[in-house]
C-alpha cells in the first residue's frame, strides 16, 4: 500500500491535536506537531526555541526558514515511510510549498490536507475557558473543571490562564490564521487534496468522519 502522507488543518482549538493522536494510534504513523516540536525547543532553550519563544510569546506565528528546516529533516526520516501526520504545518503556502517540493524529491505527495472547520467564536469559548497549572496539567471551566477552583486536582498547583489563552490573544490568532490559511487552504483546494471536516461535533463523532474520509481515500488509492 502507498504511504499516506496526511496534513491536518484547523485554527487554534479546533480539535485537530485529539483526532492527530486518534489517527496516529489508528495508523501507527509517527505524528509531527509542530507547536510540541517547538515547545521542547523552548523548554531546552535552544537556538531554534529562543528564537522561537520571542514569537510566541506574543501570539504571533513562528518565522517559515525557522520550522521549514525542522520539519524537512522528520518527513525524510526512516520513522515517517509509510507516511506521517503533520499538525500546524505547513501553515502558509511558502511552507506548502517548501513541503511539496521536499516530497517531491522523495518522490512522495501530500496524500490529503483534512481541514477540520470550526466557527470563531466556538474557538473562544473552548480556548478561553482552558486552565493550566506549571505541571502542565489542564482543565476546563466548562468541559472540565476541576474539582475545586482555581487548584489542580492532579498535583494541587495553582491554576493560571496561558498567556495563548487569553481572549486578546485567542482573537489575535484567529485573524493571524485566516489571514495566512485561507490562501493555503484555497491552494490545496486547486490541487484537489483539501478533504473537509466539521469539527463541532463531539470527539468521537469527528473522528468517525475522519476514518470514513481515510477509508474513501484508501479506496481511490487502490483503484
Ligand atoms: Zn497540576
Amino acid at each position: 500500500m502507498s504511504a499516506l502522507n496526511l496534513v491536518l488543518l484547523g485554527p487554534p482549538g479546533s480539535g485537530k491535536g485529539t483526532q492527530g493522536e486518534r489517527l496516529q494510534e489508528d495508523l501507527e504513523l509517527p505524528y509531527y506537531a509542530t507547536g510540541d516540536i517547538l515547545r521542547a525547543a523552548v523548554r531546552e532553550e535552544t537556538e531554534i526555541g529562543r528564537e522561537a519563544k520571542a514569537f510566541m510569546d506574543r501570539g504571533d506565528l513562528v518565522p517559515d526558514e525557522v520550522i521549514i528546516g525542522v520539519i524537512a529533516e522528520r518527513v525524510d526520516s526512516h520513522a515517517a515511510e509509510d507516511g506521517f501526520i503533520l499538525d500546524g504545518f505547513p501553515r502558509t503556502v511558502g511552507q506548502a510549498e517548501a513541503l511539496e517540493q521536499k516530497l517531491s524529491e522523495l518522490g512522495r505527495r501530500v496524500t490529503a490536507a483534512i481541514l477540520i472547520s470550526v466557527p470563531d467564536e466556538e474557538i473562544v469559548r473552548r480556548l478561553g475557558g482552558r486552565r493550566t497549572c506549571p505541571n502542565g496539567h489542564i482543565f476546563h471551566v466548562e468541559f472540565d473543571p476541576p474539582s475545586q477552583e482555581g487548584v489542580c486536582d492532579v498535583c494541587g498547583a495553582e491554576l493560571y490562564v496561558r498567556d495563548d489563552d487569553k481572549p486578546e490573544v485567542i482573537k489575535h490568532r484567529l485573524s493571524q490564521y485566516s489571514e495566512k490559511t485561507e490562501p493555503l487552504v484555497a491552494w490545496y483546494e486547486e490541487r484537489g487534496t483539501l478533504e473537509r471536516i466539521s469539527g463541532t461535533g463531539a470527539p468521537d463523532a469527528v473522528y468517525e468522519d475522519v476514518r470514513a474520509l481515510l477509508a474513501t481515500l484508501r479506496m481511490e488509492e487502490e483503484a
